[in-house]
């Protein structure tokens, strides 16, 4: 992959021109940009149209939005390339009490085989129409850059360490979104997402924008506090403070070598199913090896012979499949070292009630 330069002369100051609500002028620019499409009804909330063409997401399967490559239909969908278009979106849930779900690159959700009855909106912030930088993701100041959150988290892991900037050497393998990152505290190799953000800007289910500090997001083991955020509609950008460290690249190297020996790459999974038990020196995926579920298969879900903390579609997985394997591992383990395995993935149900 050729890298574009993020710091093309040494990192320096560079004036951080993102709208600021917090000014007069930052609000203006904020309301410019999450302004409504002109001369459309499209998200007009009211009108009947608006939900018409949304429902297209009738022919929308989640099996396709996902790494897994499982999951049914959705009731309505919508890709969105620009932050207004979310706001729009997430009003009009609003309006007619729809259920909304942000969705990054799909590589931490396993979907149910009914699909989604509400409104799902494909993040793909990202590029110049979301109107900042050239490919959503510009330097702000020495060490620091902001990007899209539909920005592709291994892309900026990747471009940030080859200019020898550290923090995000992890991210090199991570095939998720800026957002997506931010929100689960992705992490690897002994760092973590939140060790770097400096701020994340969301979009409030009322149409807010708002810059959150980094004092003002809680972060722990694939957690951040934005899962518990009741108004949060998305995350739309995240700026990231990293430190110079000439060696970031080389590092991430033998991380990304360290992941093609150890983990099922090129097969379709959602990354790790389980959390590391906290405190107990042994990871998930060393319980599981040891109670022998490698390969371990129901329908088409299948217990990977690479890295027993990762489930595999091998091919026509159902979500039910996914589950009925989930369940399977956690009572061996509970049964044979009296552990309890929480889930790292997302399961989204057809709904919530
Ligand atoms: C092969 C493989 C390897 C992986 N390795 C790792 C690893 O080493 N470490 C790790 O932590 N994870 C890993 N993962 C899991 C996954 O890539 C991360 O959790 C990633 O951060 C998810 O990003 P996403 O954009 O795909 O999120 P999605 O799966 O699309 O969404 C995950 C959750 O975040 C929410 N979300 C996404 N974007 C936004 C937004 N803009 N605003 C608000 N909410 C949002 C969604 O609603 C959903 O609840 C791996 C996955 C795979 C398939």
């Amino acid at each position: 992959m050729a890298i574009r330069s993020l710091f093309p002369v040494l990192p320096m100051s560079t004036s951080y021109s993102f709208p600021s609500p917090s000014t007069a002028a930052g609000a203006a620019a904020a309301d410019r940009l999450l302004a409504p499409p002109q001369g459309s009804d499209f998200f007009d909330a009211s009108s009947p149209a608006a939900l018409d063409r949304l429902a297209d997401g009738n022919r929308k399967l989640l099996r396709d939005l996902s790494t897994f490559g499982i999951g049914g239909p959705c009731s309505f969908f919508l890709e969105s390339s620009r932050p207004a278009h979310l706001l729009c979106a997430a009003r009009l849930a609003r309006a007619r009490s729809l259920p909304l779900l942000i969705l990054g690159r799909g590589s931490n959700c396993l979907f149910a085989d009914r699909g989604f009855d509400g409104l799902v909106v494909l993040n793909r912030f990202s590029s110049a129409s979301a109107g900042a930088g050239d490919d959503g993701v510009e330097v702000v100041g020495f060490g620091r850059v902001r990007a899209w959150s539909g920005y592709p988290f291994n892309r900026l892991g990747v471009q940030t360490a080859a200019e020898g900037w550290g923090g995000l050497e992890f991210a090199g393998g991570i095939p998720g979104t800026v957002g997506g990152a931010a929100f689960m505290n992705a992490g690897a190799n002994g760092q973590e997402t939140a060790e770097v953000v400096e701020s994340v800007e969301v979009v409030t289910r009322e149409g807010d924008v708002r810059i959150l500090g980094r004092d003002e997001v809680r972060f722990g083991y694939r957690w951040s506090s934005l899962q518990d955020m009741q108004d949060l509609a998305a995350i739309i950008a995240v700026t990231f403070r990293l430190r110079s460290a000439p060696a970031a690249r080389e590092r991430q190297r033998e991380f990304l070598d360290g992941r093609r020996k150890t983990q099922p790459i090129g097969e379709r999974s959602a990354g790790s199913v389980f959390r590391n038990p906290a405190g107990l020196g042994v990871t998930a995926g060393e319980l599981i090896d040891i109670a022998g579920l490698k390969g371990l298969k129901i329908g088409g879900a299948k217990v990977s012979e690479l890295h027993a903390n990762f489930i595999v579609n091998t091919g026509g997985a159902t979500a039910k499949d996914v589950l009925a394997l989930i369940s399977a591992i956690k009572e061996r383990v509970d049964q044979m070292f009296g552990i309890e395995l929480m889930e790292e993935i997302r399961y989204v149900p057809y709904s919530s009630s």
